[in-house]
């Protein structure tokens, strides 16, 4: 176990010394949730100096009995370190942390990763104060669960100063999987994260409601998952296929027309009332197809709604 001492804490180093991967490199993790346990543990792994911090003690032992230096506060923890990873529940905990007074003075010429979700508001929002505050600031987002970090699984996304990631990347790098920046706008990160998260949670939804209505069936969920399996399948190509339909706005409907897509999405929403299961969902998106019916689209594909999701 590594104890934090004074020894432990490195002045700000200027961004080219971080510009190589050295095993002297220091990192440090504000924030051990399952994500930030993670982090700090791929970053022991790879055999950098970490140092961590969490708001509730205590959350620390596993990862200093395996060399982290726990920091009995956050500005401690930040001053160990010319790069911090925050990750924490969302940006009003982040806010807490890093806009402490002590912390952010501590901060001032170092970088700040931050990987907690949130909004891309609230992202540019945290790149705004970092600017003010002389806090070099790069926003992320992890798409990948806690067990994918270290591994090839991993995904990260990047936004922020491109010479600022590039500069970190060596010592990013050790979390695993792929890192992508995305660009300069601070909140690009946060853009694709809302968006994918969108897909990924209205896709739980969905599964959610048809375990519930197969089981209204007498058909268990071991039963219907190898099928349920088989529709995530169709959807691959179809994600590709359709992202060139919303860019472009043309949405053909010659395999599958909008009317026939609202009449399926009828028999979802009778059958589950039948059982007395709510609908809701699925009443929404059978209006949105009823919507573009009666815009004058009933031959275009379903995601013709697209165009009509903002539109009042
Ligand atoms: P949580 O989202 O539950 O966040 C827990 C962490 O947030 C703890 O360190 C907690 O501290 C801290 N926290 C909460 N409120 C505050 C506050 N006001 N001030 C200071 N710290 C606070 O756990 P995760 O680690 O799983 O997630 C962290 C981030 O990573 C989230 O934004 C999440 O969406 C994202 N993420 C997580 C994934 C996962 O698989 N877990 C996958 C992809 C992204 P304390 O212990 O003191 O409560």
């Amino acid at each position: 176990m590594q104890r934090f001492s004074s020894s432990a804490i490195h002045g700000s180093s200027s961004m080219s010394t971080m510009s190589t991967y050295d095993h002297q490199s220091a990192v440090t993790v504000l924030g051990l949730g399952p994500m930030g346990r993670a982090l700090a543990g791929a970053f022991l792994d790879a055999g950098l100096r970490t140092t961590v911090w969490n708001r509730t003690p205590g959350r620390d032992r596993e990862l200093t009995e395996r060399g982290a230096a726990a920091a009995p506060t956050a500005a401690e923890a930040a001053r160990a370190s010319a790069l911090t990873v925050v990750c924490v529940v969302n940006y009003d905990a982040s806010d807490a942390v890093l806009r402490e007074e002590e912390t952010a003075t501590a901060l001032k010429g170092r970088t700040v990763v931050n990987l907690s979700a949130d909004t891309p508001g609230r992202a540019r929002d945290t790149g705004d104060w970092a600017a003010r505050h002389g806090v070099h600031y790069l926003d992320g987002a992890i798409m990948t669960p806690a067990p994918t970090i270290g591994t090839s699984d991993a995904v990260f996304l990047h936004s922020g100063p491109r010479e600022l990631y590039l500069r970190h990347k060596p010592v990013l790098d050790a979390l695993g999987g792929s890192h992508t920046h995305l660009g300069e706008d601070i909140g690009r990160a946060a853009g694709y994260d809302i968006a994918l998260l969108d897909l990924f949670w209205t896709a739980m939804a969905g599964y959610a409601h048809a375990l519930a209505v197969a089981r209204a069936e007498g058909i268990t969920g071991r039963e219907l998952a190898p099928f349920a399996q088989g529709i995530a399948a169709i959807l691959p190509p179809l994600i590709e296929e359709f992202a060139g339909d919303a860019d472009d706005g043309t949405y053909s409907g010659d395999l599958n027309p909008i009317t026939s897509a609202a009449s399926s999405m009828a028999h979802i929403v009778h059958a589950s009332e039948a059982h007395g299961i709510d609908a809701g969902v699925m009443r929404t998106v059978e209006g949105q197809a009823r919507r573009a019916i009666a815009l004058g689209h009933g031959t275009d594909g379903f995601m013709r709604v697209t165009e009509l999701l903002g539109r009042h």
